[in-house]
Order: C-alpha cells, then sequence, then structure tokens
C-alpha cells in the first residue's frame, strides 16, 4: 500500500531513466537523500517539472514493500534558473550539489537550509560567487563536525602564533601546525585567511557575504576551500576537474 509523505527538498541530481521517466537525487528534510522517480518527466506537458536546484515542497508516493518513492507533485519555493545565466554560479552550484553528495551526514535540516541560503545568493548576487563558494565549504565542514577551532592546533592544543601558516592534518582532515601535520600535507592556511574563516565562524551566510576581503585574499581562500573540499569528498569531484571554478569569477 503506498502511502503520501511529503518534505522541503532540493533536486541535487537529476538522470534519465528509460525513455520517459527522469531519477532524481533529493535532499530533503524529513528523509535525509533519497533517491525518487519522476514519470514522464521528459515530454509530458502535465508532468511535474523539478530540474536540478529546484527548491521546494515535494509530494511523493512511498512504497514500503519496494522502498522507493515516486514524484507526484512539487509546490515550487525557487527554481534558481538565474543563477544559470552565468558559467561560475552554474559550476558552483553543481558543486556543492556534488559536495553534499559526497559528504551528507549532518543533520539534513542544516544542510538542506545551507544549500538553500547558498543557491539563493548565487541567484540574486552572482557577482559573489567565490565568497558563496567559500561560505558553503566553510560552513558545511561544521555541519558534518570537521570544522577544528582556528586559534589553536586540534592535535597538540598549542595556540597559533598571529603570524604562524599553518599546515593540514590528512587524517583528521582539519588544519594543524606544522609539527603536528602529515607529511604529504602542502595544503598551507596563511594567517589572513585564517583570521577571514575565524571570525565568519560564528556568523550567518548574509552576515558573513558582507565581511570585506580582497579580490587576491577571496582567491587564496576560495582554492584553500576547494582544495579541502576534494580532501573531505574523498577523491576527484567532477565539478572541480575543470579549471573554472578554480579561477576568479569577478572578472
Ligand atoms: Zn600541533
Amino acid at each position: 500500500m503506498e502511502r503520501n509523505v511529503s518534505s522541503l527538498a532540493i533536486v541535487l541530481h537529476s538522470q534519465r531513466y528509460g525513455q520517459l521517466n527522469r531519477r532524481l537525487k533529493l535532499l530533503t528534510v524529513d528523509f535525509g537523500i533519497i533517491d525518487v522517480l519522476s514519470y514522464g518527466a521528459q515530454k509530458s506537458l502535465k508532468s511535474v517539472k523539478a530540474e536540478v536546484f529546484t527548491d521546494g515542497q515535494f509530494f511523493l508516493y512511498y512504497n514500503p514493500v519496494k522502498k522507493d518513492y515516486t514524484l507526484k507533485d512539487v509546490t515550487v519555493l525557487a527554481t534558481h534558473d538565474e543563477l544559470r545565466e552565468s558559467l561560475h554560479p552554474t559550476y558552483a552550484a553543481l558543486f556543492f550539489c556534488e559536495l553534499l553528495l559526497r559528504v551528507h551526514g549532518g543533520e539534513s535540516t542544516d544542510e538542506y537550509r545551507l544549500l538553500s541560503q547558498a543557491l539563493d545568493h548565487l541567484s540574486s548576487m552572482p557577482q559573489k560567487t567565490d565568497l558563496v563558494i567559500i561560505q558553503f565549504v566553510h560552513q558545511l565542514s561544521d555541519l558534518v563536525g570537521l570544522r577544528a577551532d582556528f586559534s589553536r592546533c586540534p592535535i597538540c592544543d598549542r595556540p597559533y602564533g598571529s603570524n604562524e601558516v599553518v599546515s593540514f592534518s590528512t587524517s583528521l582532515l582539519a588544519h594543524c601546525c606544522e609539527a603536528c601535520a602529515s607529511l604529504d600535507a602542502d595544503l598551507l592556511l596563511p594567517p589572513g585567511a585564517r583570521r577571514y574563516l575565524e571570525v565568519t565562524s560564528s556568523m550567518g551566510f548574509e552576515q558573513s557575504l558582507q565581511v570585506p576581503l580582497s579580490d587576491a585574499a577571496t582567491l587564496r581562500i576560495k582554492r584553500y576551500l576547494l582544495r579541502y573540499a576534494q580532501m573531505i569528498g574523498q577523491g576527484v569531484l567532477k565539478t572541480l576537474a575543470s579549471p573554472i571554478l578554480w579561477e576568479a569569477s569577478s572578472t
């Protein structure tokens, strides 16, 4: 017997399934990340439109025997179509979805809220794409329990000096002092970047985007966090294989 269920959710991924159908991956508030079949999504005018980045209330059938979900309807809160108008915001949004599929494991509600805000900001402020990328990775690391205090080494507990460049522990997946660093660690965090990450640690998304940061510092911190994302993503991320996100987006 099928059951009707619903949840706030965002479409992370969508691929063709058979001739006319699509298989979606949804980040839902109530059920975590789930696969959902959308029948007739290719051609039919009546079919429910739920493209990647769509944020809304999703109405589903759940079949407890087959343990699968089918899309019935969606009340769209935001399509985030605006961000598709330029390359960097589009890549950034795809990167967020790919990274969440890799590291999902925190509270679904918090991850949904973070992605929803990040997509809203990419849509309304495409010129701030690099700052949105920085804050997305920074805040996600906190949600999945990997973020360490930026004022001291999380391994030996020694406070960092104000001009100290800190290194990285690949086993802890966090920054640490040079003495505690992994032998092959080449991920260096300069003092200015560390201060920025520390200051914005306790801020909301909106507020952190207002903190002034030079273009050079923005690029440096973004590249640090993209490399960090590859570490916590445990392998090659497709969206980081191209050079696009590694370049400055505001030119
Ligand atoms: Zn240490």
